[in-house]
């Protein structure tokens, strides 16, 4: 019979490697928090419609990615429901946003999330089919400012203090605008008039893009068709009077915080509800998937899946990225830490006595590996010194005086401890 094994593009993570995950993600609720948000969870499956509409029908998300099933009919005249795994978030928090009537509030809604996403891409490194994000949503009714720039800024100097807290030295802030839906049919009109003499010599991708959605023409990848891609014209030049203050507005604010950026004519999203600011945080340790996480502006959101005018600002991290960006930093492992102290039993016979001393322990908040009475004392300290700092030997004499014997084996120093001392000596 052949093993089974976890399906393609998912995969275990495992400690100590977790110990990172974790990392990331108490780093993340703490700077959130700082910046007054607050954590929403919503469910890993959707009806697919809401993808649909909210994601966009022409992206390859919802094209060619989406994990999609029909339910079972509850009964014979019922219809079957289309369901689908999310593949991403946003969607998903603003159906939550009109399905609440959290903007009725008149308050601007700060939400979080981080958990699984589902793709299915082809696998290969930084990318996978169940993958994590970690990403944040600032919505609410114009009248609570969620129009503003200062609120672009506000998120963009928040990811910039993340990654900055979270050791990943070396980001690029990526950043372009792509103005209002009036001034993307512009420029696509430009496009597509700029694309008529060259497009005969750019990949067949490019052919189709073309003509039906010549903005993703700048997502192409083929390095041939980069050269021509540069003659192009750029979406700064169609963008409206509103929508160049708004981005100056946004550029001034991060100069002023002292946030640095670079603006990339070609950061464009291909959806009608996506507004004004786009950027990317890339990280060149990550090789051909080199974006660390994503986001933008996306005024029409709200409406287009049936929701109040709800503007709004966010963005979607890869927690796999980050980690693969700390570990080729150079992250000392968090799991490669080790325990406080191993406690070895000196017999079966005293194992309920050590469990009793772990439990003292632990309850002082030290971290203790249990040993095994039954292991030789030579094994005891083999395992010892693979999982803590210490060991500590619990014999019939030790606790009968109540001192223990504790070797620190960076120093290879043996002490005897009396066992009312033992938590604070083990905590040096
Ligand atoms: P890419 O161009 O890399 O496919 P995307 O535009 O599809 O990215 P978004 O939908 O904006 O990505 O998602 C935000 C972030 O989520 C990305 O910047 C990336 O860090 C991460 N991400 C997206 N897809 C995957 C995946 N399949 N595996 C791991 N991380 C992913
Ligand atoms: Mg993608």
């Amino acid at each position: 019979m052949s093993t089974l094994k976890a399906v393609r593009g998912t995969r275990d993570l495992l400690p100590p490697e977790t110990a990172l995950w974790n990392r990331i993600e108490a780093t993340a609720r703490a700077v959130f928090a700082r910046y007054n948000f607050g954590e929403i969870r919503t469910p890993v499956f959707e009806d697919t419609g809401l993808f649909a509409r909210g994601v966009g029908e022409e992206t390859d998300i919802v094209s060619k990615e989406m994990y999609t099933w029909e339910d079972r009919a509850r009964a014979q005249s019922e219809k079957p429901q289309s369901l689908t795994l999310r593949p991403e978030n946003t969607a998903g928090v603003v159906r939550a946003y009109i399905e609440h009537g959290l903007g009725e509030s008149g308050q601007l809604q700060k939400l979080y999330y981080m958990g699984p996403q589902f793709r299915r891409e082809r696998p290969q490194k930084g990318r996978y089919r169940q993958f994590s994000q970690i990403g944040a949503e600032v919505i609410g009714p114009p009248s609570a400012g969620s129009e503003s720039p200062l609120r672009d800024a506000e998120v963009l100097e928040m990811l910039a203090s993340l990654l900055d807290e979270l050791g990943i030295s070396g980001w690029t802030l990526e950043l372009n605008s792509v103005g209002s839906p009036a001034d993307r049919a512009r420029y696509n009109e430009a496009l597509r008039a700029a694309l008529v003499p060259v497009v005969s010599q750019m990949c067949e991708d490019c052919k189709r893009r073309a003509v039906t959605n010549p903005l993703r023409v700048l997502d192409c990848k083929v390095p041939a068709d980069q050269p021509i891609i540069d003659t192009l014209p750029v979406i700064a030049d169609s963008l409206d009077e509103a929508s160049k203050a708004h981005f100056a507005a946004v550029t001034a604010a991060l100069d002023a915080a002292g946030v640095p950026y670079t603006r990339n004519h070609r950061l464009v999203r291909g959806l009608d509800y996506y507004t004004r600011t786009t950027f990317e945080f890339t990280h060149g340790g990550l090789g051909a998937q080199n974006a660390l996480l994503g986001g933008g502006r996306y005024d029409g959101l709200s409406e287009a899946i049936g929701g109040p005018k709800a503007p709004g600002i966010g963005f979607a991290m890869g927690e796999d990225r980050l980690v693969l960006t700390l570990l080729a930093l150079n992250e000392q492992n968090a799991g490669a830490q080790k325990a406080d102290a191993y406690i070895a039993p000196l017999g079966e016979g005293l194992n309920a006595a050590a469990l009793t001393l772990a439990r003292e322990l632990r309850h002082q908040g030290l971290w203790i590996e249990l040993g095994e009475g039954g292991f030789r004392l030579k094994k005891s300290f083999d395992a010892a010194d693979k999982t803590a700092r210490r060991i500590v030997i619990l014999g019939e004499d030790e606790l009968q005086s109540g001192i223990l014997t504790v070797k620190t084996f960076s120093t290879g120093v043996q002490t005897k401890i009396p066992r009312t001392e033992l938590a604070a000596f083990l905590s040096l």
